[in-house]
């Protein structure tokens, strides 16, 4: 048998095939390795030959990319590289690739959904029906969805389709983000202040850095005057906890839906765990059978892309192109 002309190595995944990585490497004489490692030992030991490595929890620290002769790429499953020390990735001339858009429609439908749920109250009435309880009057006050107001914290990708999705209730749609001059058609932009003034509902799109963590806070929910719904889907560390439980205690807000939190999964004796207004789902908006496909479609496709001598679509260190060890032309 021939020997493959590549080496890609899967440091390690929870995905349970590997079908859509096979389709992207047929036909180009690529051996896929799945490792499943995550010791530095391990992982210099079993891609110490790989041209390409595919990631997606194992940390791969400065000693590891620099025991890598071949390596070209590092491909990571999802958005987030933490897992990899993109400075030494660079000084190796290792092009480090992401997918920052597999999950778009997941995560602004996930959004409405909660939206939805808390406005029309039907998880509460789930709840209540499930234990015997037939009786509307249980979930009053309802306040209609047509007319009111939505305020976002961010309008990149997910921040827009949620605006998109939620105009077609006859939704009012404000957002603020500091770093675009145009917000889209039907987007009011704004400041911060203004959006926990005027918004019946505050939904959170920004990424979590420095300058947005505990961006919400005591003094942010004491601005909100219309009691509104917040709907956090992007990091939960954005919003300080602990005043997002005063500001629900003290009814500031109506309630509020987290697919995210600043520890996850939440400590048993968290006092929104017992909160009729409050919902939950596990840090599950990314996820559809659809957007897994595509996530590993596109790793491999950036790996595939590189070997082949094509930038991928999504580089992370951008600095390393010009200084790559693939023989990519620069731009
Ligand atoms: P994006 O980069 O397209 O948009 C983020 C927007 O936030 C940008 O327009 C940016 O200008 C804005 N922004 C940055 N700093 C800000 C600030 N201080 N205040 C207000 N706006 C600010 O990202 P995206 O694809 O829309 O994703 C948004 C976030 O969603 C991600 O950062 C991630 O944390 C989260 N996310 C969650 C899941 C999940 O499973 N729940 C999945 C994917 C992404």
């Amino acid at each position: 048998m021939e020997r493959p002309q590549y080496q890609v190595v899967i440091t390690d995944c929870d995905h349970g095939s590997m079908e859509e990585e096979k389709e992207e490497f047929g036909g180009m004489g690529a051996e896929l390795v799945l490792a499943q490692v995550r010791k530095e030992e391990d992982l210099i030991r079993v891609c110490k030959e790989a041209d390409g490595l595919i990631n997606q929890y194992a940390l791969l620290t400065r000693r590891v990319l620099e025991n890598l002769p071949k390596c070209k790429v590092v491909a990571r499953y999802g958005v987030g590289v933490d897992s990899i020390d993109l400075k030494a990735a660079t000084d190796s001339g290792i092009i480090v690739a992401n997918v920052p858009d597999y999950c778009v429609d997941e995560v602004a439908s996930h959004t409405v959904a909660m939206i939805l749920t808390l406005a029309r109250k039907t998880a509460f009435f789930d709840r209540k029906v499930k234990s015997n309880q037939w009786d509307f009057r249980q979930g009053m006050p309802i306040d209609r969805i047509q007319g009111k107001t939505l305020g976002l914290i961010g309008c990149g990708r997910i921040g827009f389709e949620v605006a998109k999705r939620i105009s077609a209730f006859g939704v009012k749609v404000l957002a603020f983000d500091p770093y675009i001059q145009k917000a889209g058609e039907g987007i009011e932009l704004t400041d911060l202040q203004t959006i926990l003034k005027r918004s019946n509902f505050i939904s959170i799109h920004c990424p979590l850095n420095e300058s947005t963590r505990h961006l919400v806070g005591e003094k942010e929910f004491r601005r909100m005057e219309k009691k509104p719904l917040l709907v956090n889907t992007s990091r939960g560390p954005i919003v300080n906890e602990k005043a997002l439980i005063k500001a629900l205690e003290e009814g500031r807000i109506s309630g509020a839906g987290l697919d995210v939190l600043e520890t996850e999964p939440p400590d048993s004796r968290n006092p929104m765990l017992k909160m009729e207004n409050v919902i939950f789902s596990p840090h599950v908006g990314f996820y559809s059978e659809e957007s897994i496909s595509e996530l590993k479609r596109r790793t491999a496709k950036n790996v595939a892309d590189v070997l082949r001598g094509r930038k991928p679509l999504s580089v992370v260190n951008r600095e390393v192109m010009g200084k790559t060890r693939a023989s990519i032309p620069s731009d």
